[in-house]
């Protein structure tokens, strides 16, 4: 199980740092105050990442703890919600939206490109009477990235919250918190932080908070009630035990992010993920997007004559790789390498790019090219 060579969009590799600390012995963390301040320390990292000095918790869960939480601290009865949707993640918020009483209004566009500003703008001018609106930064099925900077000052002026999902873009795309006005950013572990899977961060607003305590209707539940975090510290309290071997890893991996420097991260993505997509396109293939690139992510499209899961299967068996293919309904359509986090290295990259060649030819792909070559020469440039 743990031999293959894996460039999903999450969860990513682990550096070796990371997993040894995770293997040390640990405290009490429900009573030991140390604990407590490592806990903080760790929320203080993430919040340095991402670029706010809004609180930023750390939650135990995977990802999608955090969008049913941020859903179900903020919805009431009743309550219109703006779901931006151009992607699979995108449109899904609306069942959180749901499930919790709340009324989910689409904002749709194009899934092959990012949200157009303009047409959003023309949408809110007709109607923007929504407590909070959801925006997925990137959207991992398709890879499709979201100008945060421009949509949440948008949505912002129309005095509407801004709930993101940064779970795969968060440490490998840009993402400025408080400049861009997001009132709750939500990241997970396993994406481009490259710790194991199993935590949530979250960061919340002053506004976000003020509309979770000016409810008229309690919170429904408490694993998922944003506002049972607010006291911790002052308090010396834990709404549950945290998982202290976790968050040790996820404290590592911020250092590694910190001692890279936050925007050499970001740059090595770039490069990597540009290359990549150059590389795609001189030797013969279509990326699925036109526009609106993550650098985390690509998909590919593979030819309907070899089809994406034959590829991912063949890849597996022959070369003990594995790249993902998408969600349904571009299951067969796409594929996509995830170069984010610890995947965003050139050596990585390189062993990947080499079994989608091999693998595409072995299945009947016609290329006098090779990926790797092309790679090469567009990450020289
Ligand atoms: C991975 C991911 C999540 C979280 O999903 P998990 O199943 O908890 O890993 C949420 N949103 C996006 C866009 C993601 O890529």
């Amino acid at each position: 199980m743990n031999n293959k060579f894996v460039y999903a969009p999450g969860p990513t590799n682990v550096r070796e740092n990371v997993r040894l600390e995770r293997a040390k012995a640990t405290t009490n963390p429900d009573v030991d105050e140390e604990f407590i301040e490592f806990y903080k320390n760790t929320c203080d990292k993430i919040g340095k990442i991402i670029k706010t000095e809004n609180p930023t918790y750390i939650l135990s869960g995977e990802g999608i703890l955090g969008l049913e939480a941020a859903c179900a601290s903020l919805t009431e009865p009743g309550d219109r919600v703006l779901v931006l949707d151009n992607g699979i993640y995108g449109r899904g918020f609306k069942g959180f939206v749901e499930m919790y009483g709340g009324e989910g209004i689409y904002f749709s566009d194009d899934y092959n490109k990012a949200i157009d500003e303009k047409k959003l703008s023309e949408f809110l001018e007709n109607d923007h009477n929504f407590k909070y609106a959801t925006v997925v930064h990137c959207d991992t099925p398709t890879g499709v990235l979201n100008d945060l900077s421009k949509i949440c000052p948008i949505l912002n002026k129309y005095g509407i919250l801004t709930v993101v999902d940064s779970v795969s873009a968060m440490a490998g795309e840009e993402i400025k918190v408080d400049e861009w006005k997001i009132d709750i950013a939500l990241g997970g572990s396993q994406k481009a932080f490259s710790a194991p899977t199993g935590l949530t961060m979250v960061s919340i607003s002053e506004k976000a908070k003020a509309a979770m305590k000016n409810r008229k209707t309690p919170i429904v539940g408490f694993y998922c009630n944003l506002t049972i975090w607010e006291n911790y510290y002052k308090d010396k309290w834990f709404p549950y035990t945290m998982p202290i071997s976790d968050i040790m890893g996820l404290s590592k991996a911020a250092d590694n992010i910190l001692d890279e420097g936050v925007q050499n991260v970001l740059n090595r993505h770039e490069k990597i993920a540009s290359a990549t997509r150059k590389a795609i396109k001189e030797y013969g293939l279509e990326l699925f997007l036109t526009n609106g690139y993550s650098n985390t992510v690509t998909a590919v499209k593979i030819p309907q004559n070899i089809g994406a899961l034959k590829l991912k299967e063949h890849m597996l068996k022959k070369y003990n790789t594995l790249i993902i293919t998408s969600l349904k309904p571009y299951d067969n359509e796409i594929l996509r390498i995830g170069h984010m986090g610890e995947n965003a290295r050139e050596d990585k990259i390189v062993y990947a790019l080499n079994a989608i060649d091999n693998g595409l030819k072995d299945l009947g792909f016609n290329s006098d090219k090779e990926l790797v070559g092309l790679f090469n020469k567009y990450l020289d440039k």
